[in-house]
Parts: structure tokens; C-alpha cells; sequence
């Protein structure tokens, strides 16, 4: 039976044998809230900080068995390092036994506001070793209209900062195709970027989500989109200039130097199961994905209460199931491994998918490498038609 919402708690979720390896954990809070941005934020008020950080104090003890060990903790937000310092400490003592055996920690943080020692006492406490730095742009007026308050050196502050307390993995986000824009000012944040040596790099183009202040601005005509050429031209441009200095293009937004890939992520995109805690976060287990209350005070008061803090629960029927399998392989440059496609779903993709890989292959979107099906070069700029076509 898929859990149902807000049923009160009876036993802790069988992980053990569910055999889930990625744990996430949702920190809201930011200090002020971007125009694009629609995940699952709030302001900084340290009164509802200590009331979200006892909620999930709850949810870790009700849904993660003690001796559980994740391979991969993300601390994810918001913006997880604007917790106060006995919000920090709170979330040491309650996480510090699930990070001690993970093989990757990552912290998502603002590089303008990550201070030293609360950066010193999440490594220590939480075993951070990779930081993942929203840069978005390095120059001043891409960054006035992204709405972020943080400039383009305070980036090679925080990058230096995580070198110097030993976190070697620093992973830099960009966003592309931001309104204005030009081909010329992403080199520069390429440029930028390189400088840095960072381990990762993320690129994001920008979207206009609804009911975010972007999307109202491109409703009132203040703000367009760039054009789609255009855009195609930034995502070759980012791919030309990583690929040449040595970062792997392992997945549609995703660069890494050798050996240096998001263990977490890939989590995500070989559909296995993860464990998602706090506002707004996703789970996957056994085929049933469900997301949690986004709002902050029906989060923590489902908990108070001895409810499950779960708003939507989605159980994929097997097909879907196949097809987000397939689907999410492709957005990877390892593709889909047809053995591991048989082991995880028990089914032959070049059976079930027979009529799709044909089409694509023959449209010069996929290509088969040592038995590996996997988007070709021209698939990976299109990569949304491919996706269309499987899902
Ligand atoms: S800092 Fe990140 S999570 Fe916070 S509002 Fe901006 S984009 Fe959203």
C-alpha cells in the first residue's frame, strides 16, 4: 500500500530493506528570495528555524532507522549554511550519525554568505566535502537581474574558503540564457569559472516557473526569454569551452573533471530509490514517489501532531516507471547500460522500447557505443525532443 497523507505514524519505513542510498535534506531558508526561483523557501526568522529544525528532528527519528547509513548526504535549500549557529548545531546533533559513513556530503551554499566557521562546523560535524556554489554569473548586471546580492569575487572568496578547511570537491552553478545576456559575457563567466579550477560545474538555462516574479515581469512584458537559437548557441557555447579544458560532460547539465561526478545525483538519474526529509521534499521508494508539505508551519505541525508530513503521493505505474528509466539513462553520457536496464526493472529495453530507439537512431538522436544506448551529440542539443518522444 502507498503511504497516505498524513496518516498518523505507526512505524518507521522499512529503508533498511528498501535499500535506499541517497538521503536529502531541505533547508528552506534564505536570505532573500530570488525572482526565478520556485523551490521551497522562507525567509530567515530564527523563531521558525527552531520550530523546522525540531519538525525534522521528528521526521529523522520516525523515518530513518538508527543504523542506517547513507552513501551520499545533499543538503539542499534554500540556503543550508544561513542556518543560525545553534541552528547548525541542532542539525549536527540530529544528522551527525547518517553522514558517518557517507562517501560524499555536499553543501549547497550562497557564496557571498558562507562564513567560515559554519562551513569548519558542518565539515566536522557533518563530514562536508563538497561544497556546491550558486555563482549563477560573475558579473554585476547579469547578477542585478537574477536579483542575487552576491558578486562575482565573493565566488573565489567561498572557493578559496572550502579549499583551505580541506573541501576539495567545489562544484560552480551557472544560469544561461538570462534575459540581456550576450555570447560574449557568458565566455567571461566561463572565463571566470575556469580561473577557479573547480571540480563541477552545473549549468542551469534559465526558465520562467510559474507564479515566480519572473514569470508576473514576462507577463507584463518587462522580461522575455532569450530565443531558442540563441539559447542552443549559449548550451554549445558552455559545452565547447568545459569539454576543452577537461571537465567530462557526464549529463545534460552537468561537467565534472575525472572521477569528480555527483555521487548523489546519480542516484536521481539511475531512478533508484532516495529518501528526501523537510518541506517540499521528494522521496522514491519501491515505486511510490511521494513530496512532502511545502509550506513550513503544515510541515512541522503534521509532525507535532504524530502525522506524516506528506502532500502528494504518486505511485508509478510500470510502464511509466520503464520509461522514466530510459529516459533518465539518456540524460547521462554513460546512456542506458542494457544489463543494468534488465537488473533494475527486469525488462529488455531494446524489447520494450524497440519501436522508440529505432526512430531516434534513425533521426541521429541516439547512438549505440560498446553496447550502450546513448544520446548523440546532435541528441544531446535536443535532448527535450527525445524526452517528448519517451515519456
Ligand atoms: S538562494 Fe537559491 S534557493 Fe534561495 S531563493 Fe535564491 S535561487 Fe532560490
Amino acid at each position: 500500500m502507498p503511504p497516505s497523507p498524513n496518516k498518523p505514524h505507526t512505524a518507521p519505513l522499512p529503508l533498511a530493506r528498501l535499500r535506499p542510498r541517497a538521503l536529502y535534506v531541505h533547508l528552506p531558508f534564505c536570505a532573500r528570495r530570488c525572482p526565478y526561483c520556485d523551490f521551497a523557501t522562507a525567509p530567515l526568522d530564527r523563531s521558525v528555524e527552531r520550530r523546522y529544525l525540531d519538525a525534522l528532528a521528528l521526521e529523522v527519528r520516525r523515518r530513518l532507522p538508527e543504523g542506517w547509513r547513507p552513501d551520499t548526504l545533499y543538503l539542499g535549500g534554500g540556503t543550508p549554511a544561513e542556518l543560525s549557529s545553534p541552528g547548525i548545531e541542532r542539525l549536527v546533533e540530529v544528522l551527525g550519525p547518517y553522514a558517518s559513513e557517507a562517501r560524499e556530503v555536499t553543501l549547497e551554499a550562497n557564496p557571498r554568505t558562507l562564513l567560515p566557521r559554519k562551513l569548519a562546523r558542518l565539515r566536522e560535524g557533518l563530514r562536508v566535502g563538497r561544497l556546491s556554489l550558486g555563482a549563477q554569473s560573475f558579473q554585476a548586471e547579469l547578477l542585478e537581474t537574477l536579483g542575487r546580492f552576491h558578486r562575482g569575487s565573493d565566488v573565489a572568496r567561498a572557493v578559496e574558503l572550502a579549499r583551505s578547511l580541506g573541501v576539495e570537491d567545489v562544484s560552480v552553478d551557472l544560469i544561461y540564457a538570462v534575459p540581456g545576456q550576450e555570447l560574449a559575457d557568458l565566455e567571461r563567466d566561463l572565463d571566470a569559472t575556469l580561473a577557479l579550477e573547480p571540480t563541477h560545474v552545473s549549468i542551469y538555462g534559465l526558465t520562467f516557473e510559474p507564479e515566480t516574479a519572473f514569470e508576473a515581469a514576462r507577463a507584463r512584458g518587462e522580461l522575455s526569454e532569450q530565443p531558442e537559437e540563441r539559447q542552443v548557441r549559449f548550451y554549445a557555447t558552455l559545452r565547447r569551452r568545459l569539454r576543452g579544458a577537461g571537465f567530462l560532460h557526464y549529463e545534460i547539465s552537468s561537467f565534472a573533471r575525472p572521477g569528480r561526478y555527483a555521487r548523489h545525483n546519480r542516484v536521481y538519474w539511475r531512478n533508484h530509490p532516495y529518501v528526501g526529509l523537510g518541506n517540499g521534499a521528494a522521496s522514491h521508494l519501491r515505486g511510490v514517489r511521494t513530496t512532502n508539505l511545502r509550506d513550513i508551519a503544515a510541515y512541522a505541525a503534521a509532525l507535532e501532531a504524530g502525522q506524516r508530513p506528506v502532500d502528494q503521493v504518486e505511485r508509478l505505474d510500470p510502464a511509466s516507471k520503464l520509461r522514466e528509466t530510459a529516459y533518465l539513462a539518456l540524460r547521462t553520457s554513460e546512456g542506458i547500460v542494457p544489463a543494468r536496464f534488465l537488473r533494475d526493472t527486469g525488462h529488455e529495453v531494446r524489447e520494450v522500447f524497440s519501436e522508440e530507439l529505432a526512430r531516434l537512431t534513425e533521426l541521429g538522436l541516439l547512438e549505440e557505443v560498446e553496447g550502450r544506448i546513448r544520446l548523440s551529440g546532435r541528441g544531446v542539443s535536443l535532448a527535450d525532443a527525445v524526452a517528448r518522444e519517451l515519456l
